[in-house]
């Protein structure tokens, strides 16, 4: 690689370091995501954030995403995300960053909590590459939901549409994917 164009790489991979930072991303997604060394990564973390990183594993079960409010707000962000690699020809963590950023502003222009984070739409979008979870349609409203990889959609109903009983009243008022 020439000098030059190595700079290049170099500052894009620190640029996509301090985006992800400031979304709250956790230390090991940005060494799976950049280039740099962990001891860069953690210079910058502690520069970005003004604190040190968080220690302990990654969230590596599929289960969060498939309980009923975390679902529905995993839906949400994936669909944005597959709208916008279908869309455009960006790099996947470049779609996950955007993705999450927009999944951000409709939770705050419905007034609710951003129950995923983006180490966990991260780690989402690793799930569906891996055949791990699938978007699955619903039979009753025809969005499409985070699943289990072999649903049968044939008789799957979304958490929107039958709601669990013990659900609290408009907690996902508002959303919509379909
Ligand atoms: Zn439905």
């Amino acid at each position: 690689m020439s000098t030059v164009k190595s700079v290049l790489n170099e500052s894009r991979q620190i640029e996509r370091a301090v985006a992800l930072i400031k979304l709250g991303a956790r230390l090991q997604v940005l060494e799976s995501e950049t280039d740099l060394s962990y001891e860069r990564l953690l210079r910058l973390y502690k520069e970005v954030a003004g604190k040190s990183p968080s220690k302990g594993q990654l969230p590596f079960s599929t289960d969060w995403f498939l309980t009923w409010q975390p679902n529905i707000h995993s839906s949400l962000f994936l669909n944005i995300y597959e709208y916008l690699s279908k869309a455009s020809s960006i790099e996947d963590i470049d779609a996950v960053m955007k993705a999450y950023r927009l999944y951000e502003e409709q939770m705050k222009a419905l007034e609710m909590e951003p129950l995923l984070s983006i180490t966990r739409a991260w780690r989402l979008v690793k799930f569906i590459d891996n055949n791990m979870l699938a978007m699955t349609r619903c039979s009753k409203c025809g969005g499409h939901f985070v699943s289990e990889a072999h649903e049968n959609a044939r008789n799957y109903v979304c958490g929107l549409c039958e709601p669990p009983a013990r659900a609290g009243k408009g907690s996902t008022a508002g959303i919509q994917l379909h």
